[in-house]
């Protein structure tokens, strides 16, 4: 009989899946991959689109080009999730299955930040990338203020990454000495995990002209009188904020009953939920490993390991590590490289200083997961 698999999410972790079980159990399949959006892209493509060094159309895969035999792809929202059922609703039709996966990423709470709005003055959303990138190209003079919200975030060092490549794209058209660039965030350092990578940051914000606020958080913005408000109640003024949002889980997530504190609690094993025959793999978990990803790739496949081990009758011995690597834009087309063990030491992170070789790699990295999962 055909194992009925249910992938809610066809983003980092939810196409690695499919695509391991495919390949695994293409003939003795049936997965049905869902996503509410017709196209899928990498996190990182956003800084590309946000300072101009790629087009939107550019970095969009369809997921027309994802086939793989036994999946088939729907594009529908998920409306309910049913988990001691493992039955779905989505505003297309119900689905019952035999292994349900939810993979559907984190969403952002703007609600939690008066004053944050999305697709205008954040750029963790694809529209707000793209709006941020049209303010940024006619922004001459004054204050940029990079502010985070809360931790944790998707991608830890990618504010960092936007405050060095916005020196950059700055210093291209010439208007850097008229341009303040200030970083707020809630870790004590740019990348907790790693101090090598952190004191890397540290010293090319200092060459820059960087300023890092840490132990802060934007708690509010007055848009009339463009000012951030902090933790402490101090307030920053801005001429344009570039802000990363609240994350939490899916609405539709939290109203299942699946979450504590805001994410899915998942054994770090086998990435299953409390509920039978339910994984949770990526952004939409806690399971101890940052919200990238490598990470969410890694979970895909211990989570499948165990699915097709069940499937066949036989214990997966497969465990997952929380091991991956970040690479981090250090600016002048540079890639620096983080890799860290979280599971076994979170502050273990060994780096790796930044080179232009490592940009390729990174770029590599885009394009194998690019060919493996759409043919691109
Ligand atoms: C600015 C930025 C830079 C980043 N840079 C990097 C980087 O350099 N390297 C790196 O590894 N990671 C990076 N990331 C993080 C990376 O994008 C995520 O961690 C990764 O995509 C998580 O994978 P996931 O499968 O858990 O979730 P996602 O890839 O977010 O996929 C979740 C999917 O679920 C879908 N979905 C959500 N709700 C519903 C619903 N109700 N119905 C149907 N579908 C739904 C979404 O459309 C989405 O396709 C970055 C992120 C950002 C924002």
């Amino acid at each position: 009989m055909k194992l009925r698999v249910v992938v809610l999410g066809a983003g980092f972790g939810g196409l690695e899946l499919s695509s391991i079980l495919s390949e695994e159990r293409g003939d003795e399949l049936e997965l049905i991959l869902i996503d509410k959006n017709d196209t899928f892209f990498f996190g990182y493509s956003k800084l590309d689109v946000m300072f101009g060094r790629k087009t939107a159309d550019s970095v969009l895969l369809s997921y027309r080009d994802f086939v793989k035999p036994g999946v088939t792809f729907r594009q529908e929202t998920v409306t309910s999730i049913d988990p001691e059922a493992r039955r779905v609703i989505t505003d297309g039709g119900i689905y019952e299955a035999d292994v349900l996966v939810i993979a559907l990423g984190a969403d952002y709470d703007f609600s939690a930040t008066p004053g944050l709005i999305e697709g205008e003055n954040e750029f963790y959303s694809f529209a707000g990338a793209e709006r941020l990138g049209e303010l940024l190209s006619t922004f001459t003079n004054g204050h940029v203020l990079i502010g985070m919200t809360s931790a944790p975030i998707k991608c830890p060092p990618a504010p960092s990454e936007a405050a060095l490549l916005l020196h950059d794209y700055l210093t291209e058209r010439g208007v850097r000495a008229d341009c303040q660039i200030s970083l707020v965030m809630p870790f004590s350092i740019p990348i907790p995990p790693s101090l090598g990578a952190s004191k890397a940051l540290l010293k090319v914000f200092k060459e820059r002209g960087i300023t890092l606020m840490s132990n802060q958080g934007v708690t509010a913005l007055d848009p009339e009188r463009r000012v951030a408000i902090l933790r402490d109640q101090s307030e920053i003024t801005y001429d344009l904020f570039l802000g990363v949002p609240k994350h939490r889980a899916p609405d539709v997530v939290i109203a299942s009953g699946m979450t504590y504190d805001g994410y899915i609690h998942v054994s770090p094993d086998d990435l299953t939920s409390e509920y039978p025959g339910v994984y949770a793999i990526g952004d939409v978990t806690y399971v101890g490993a940052p919200k990238a990803g490598m990470f969410a790739e890694g979970a895909a496949k211990t989570a499948a390991a165990h699915i097709i081990a069940q499937a066949e009758g036989y214990e997966s011995s497969e465990i997952y590590r929380g091991d991956g690597i970040c690479y981090v834009e250090f600016g002048g087309d540079q890639v620096a490289r983080v890799e860290v063990d979280f599971l076994s030491d979170p502050s273990s992170g060994t780096f790796v200083e930044p080179t232009l070789g490592t940009a390729r790699e990174k770029e590599h990295f885009g394009a194998s997961r690019s060919a493996r999962w759409f043919g691109a």
